[in-house]
């Protein structure tokens, strides 16, 4: 029997025209290095059809690519709209990553036209000659001379023309309504690149489906809590996994938005907490600790701050302790480019003691309510929710990518994926009340001897002692035991600590076994380009003879 339900498209135009109108006045705040705009969700969306209308002229049509590379603002979140709602696909494009991968994601996506910050032009136009199929150039904020040489750049020989556009000149007397397509809920809306921490990026795209399911889903009280008595500062960039779909969620719930643009450093960062009073937070673990710093040594108040969610990468327990004391909770969440992104958060349930609260707080958190997971052991069988079994994470549902951008035989990546089920590459435990546990990455963990050493694990009681800023672990060669762990540690300023203390430390907190040999003391732990521990980068470091570390025998 069929049901007599209406068969409505799920679309982001239905997004934008709900939160343009019904939370049309809510705000978007904007900062930038000459201060904070503010733009209300009824001009996101005249600006959004606006956009639509100025892509349209140039010849923008459904299906194409319009990449941005740009800061969090609300421009950006316009083109957010804007670009999947009149059918073409946006993509944001991370600006931190190198320039020839940089070039070679906007290649593989074939996108046809890029709006840019201004601000960002230095790292793109050196870039300008490698993009192969992009026509137009759409710049916010450059003066004249700025886009005059741009147009006199010539362009290298079998490269399409490439017009440059100032987008305010564009968008100027454009209709502030555009009559959206109806579209298939299943066509896509929006792609996003893994930043590449383990190997080269790969490329998902988003239906408008995949990300209306996503707003809806994260928004609620047990995943992100957006409401629309909520500011929400989303330091995530725009870039990384769709900022964690918050856009999305915001206009869905009238949840106002604080978007930091280039002031992410901690003191910039703590201005802008200072200036517009956020109630919650988006970020990676590493902007919550260069925050922490910043704040205790200049008494920053950030108590507007309720919560922060904090993923991307396992968030040191220390963290959560020092900004328990400043009066903002952490909230762990885990999740991937590959799954949109949010798949676990860690909201304890009721009745514990504080012990147990904090277990759960520290796991990565508990399923979302469409993220179907199993977890499938070293020799391929299906291991129980019992918070023991570790096995690695597979996942599927209707925020999980069932493939790669270019890849549609699915041969090339044939080995990311299960039956159906996408394998994640985490190896963790879930309990039976659906909490995952990450122990590490697969590509991460150390195999010492037959057993498993968690990097995570070790780089949290590193981090836990009071004179380590920051330790990432690596696994490095061993003749007798396969693998052992290398601990690179950054000590803090003005403090001295010897290895052989921080080795005895680990005594009761890991068994003795697990405790690292190797030590090494580097002046800063490498970042990625959406902030993680960069432990490729270490490895080569390694593996080059640039870390030279000492061995504790005894
Ligand atoms: P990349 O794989 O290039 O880092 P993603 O941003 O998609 O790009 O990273 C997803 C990965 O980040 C996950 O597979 C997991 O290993 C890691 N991760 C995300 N959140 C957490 C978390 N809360 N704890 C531990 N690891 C996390």
């Amino acid at each position: 029997m069929r049901s007599t339900m209406q068969d409505v498209p799920l679309a982001i135009s239905q997004l934008l025209d709900h939160g343009s109108t019904v939370h049309g006045a809510q705000r978007v705040f904007s900062a930038s290095p000459s201060g904070i705009t503010e733009t209300t969700f009824a001009e996101i969306g005249a600006n959004a059809a606006r956009l639509a209308h100025a892509l349209a002229g140039l010849g923008i049509a459904p299906d194409d690519r319009v990449a941005t590379f740009m800061w969090n603002s609300a421009r950006h979140l316009e083109a957010y709209y804007g670009i999947p709602s009149m059918g073409c696909v946006v993509h944001p494009l991370n600006i931190r990553l190198p320039g020839d991968q940089i070039a070679y994601i906007a290649n593989h996506a074939g996108d046809r036209a890029v709006i840019a910050d201004a601000s960002l032009l230095p790292l793109l136009t050196p870039l300008l000659d490698q993009l192969a199929t992009v026509e137009h150039l759409i710049v916010d904020g450059a003066d004249e001379a700025t886009l005059a040489a741009l147009r006199e750049r010539p362009r290298p020989a079998g490269r399409p023309g490439l017009a440059v556009h100032d987008l305010d000149a564009l968008l100027a007397g454009r209709p502030a309504t555009y009559d959206w397509p109806e579209l298939d809920e299943r066509d896509a809306a929006a792609i996003c690149y893994t930043s590449g921490t383990t190997g080269e990026p790969k490329g998902v795209a988003y239906s408008h489906r995949s990300i209306y399911l996503h707003a809806l889903g994260t928004s609620v009280v047990d995943v992100l809590r957006m409401s629309a008595v909520d500011r929400l500062l989303c330091v995530v960039p725009q870039f990384h996994v769709l900022a964690w779909g918050v856009p999305y969620g915001a206009l869905l719930t009238g949840a106002e938005l604080v978007m930091p643009g280039s002031r992410l450093a901690p003191g910039p960062l703590a201005e802008v907490i200072t200036a517009t009073r956020p109630t919650k937070a988006v970020g990676v673990p590493t902007i919550w600790a260069g925050l922490l710093e910043y704040v205790q040594a200049n008494g920053t108040d950030i108590s507007c701050m309720t919560e922060a969610v904090v993923g991307g990468a396992a968030c040191p327990p220390a963290l959560f302790d020092a900004y328990d004391r400043l009066g903002v909770t952490l909230v762990h969440g885990w999740g991937m480019t590959e799954t949109s992104p949010m798949g676990t958060v860690s909201r304890p349930p009721a009745g514990l003691s504080a012990e147990e609260t904090r277990r759960y707080r520290l796991s990565q958190g508990r399923l979302a309510g469409p993220v179907q997971a199993r977890l499938i052991g070293p020799d391929g069988t299906r291991l129980p929710w019992d918070g023991t079994s570790a096995g690695e994470l597979e996942v599927r549902g209707p925020w999980i990518t069932g493939g790669y951008l270019g890849d549609e035989s699915g041969r090339e990546h044939a080995g990311s994926f299960h039956d159906g089920w996408l394998r994640t590459g985490d190896v963790g435990t879930i309990t039976p009340d659906g909490f995952l546990t990450l122990t590490d990455r697969s590509k991460d963990v150390i195999k010492s001897g037959g057993e498993w050493i968690s990097s995570v694990e070790l780089e949290n009681h590193l981090m836990s002692h009071p004179a380590v800023l920051e330790a990432a672990v690596i696994g490095v060669a061993d003749e007798r035991w396969g693998e052992r762990p290398l601990a690179c540690v950054v000590v803090r300023e003005g403090v001295t600590v010897d290895f052989a203390a921080l080795r005895d430390y680990l005594d009761g907190r890991v068994a003795r076994w697990q405790r690292p040999e190797r030590w090494v003391a580097i002046p800063e732990v490498p970042k990625t380009s959406v902030g993680k521990f960069d432990k490729k980068r270490l490895r080569a470091a390694y593996a080059n003879g640039e870390l030279k570390p000492r061995l504790l025998i005894g």
